[in-house]
């Protein structure tokens, strides 16, 4: 490179704003179709199970608590999921969904990579450790 070329380029980065944004203190907005935190509906839940049979990476297990009642409990984990939105695509009923704005997953504390997402009740009781009634679980 030539001395001239060089010192036109240091001169111009010294006096150029830098180009790194201040992550975390400034943010972008997300893409729309970014892929973050898996959330589920339960509305309209079959109890069909494809979401965890056609996970690839084993990351949602389904308890099927009473089938006739449809009272399902979800059970997600975000560190093993690869947010390739394959349970999204794989419901008919729209109950999944990924948020775009829920991405920064990480954290020191275990507890927070799994979620059980159901009625409140039937979620304190897995969480309590209770005997449940004749449970199915599809992995
Ligand atoms: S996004 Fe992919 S890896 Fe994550 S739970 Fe759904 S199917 Fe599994
Ligand atoms: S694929 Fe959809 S309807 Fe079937 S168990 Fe999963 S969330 Fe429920």
């Amino acid at each position: 490179m030539k001395i001239g070329i060089m010192i036109s380029d240091i001169s111009n980065s010294l006096f150029r704003r830098p180009i790194t944004e201040l992550y975390p203190f400034e943010r972008r907005e997300t893409p729309e179709s970014l892929r973050g935190m898996l959330h589920w509906n339960s509305e309209n839940c079959t109890g069909c199970g494809l979401c965890a049979k056609d996970c690839p990476a084993n990351a949602i297990d389904l308890i099927v608590l009473d089938k006739k009642a449809k009272r399902f409990v979800l059970s997600y984990h975000p560190d093993r999921c690869t947010f390739c939105a394959q349970c999204v695509h794989s419901c008919r009923q729209g109950c999944l969904e990924m948020s775009n704005e829920e991405w920064e997953l990480a954290s020191l504390d275990k507890d927070q990579f799994h979620v059980l997402y159901g009625v409140k009740e039937d979620v304190e009781n897995i969480l309590a450790g209770s005997p449940l009634p004749d449970v199915d679980r599809i992995e």
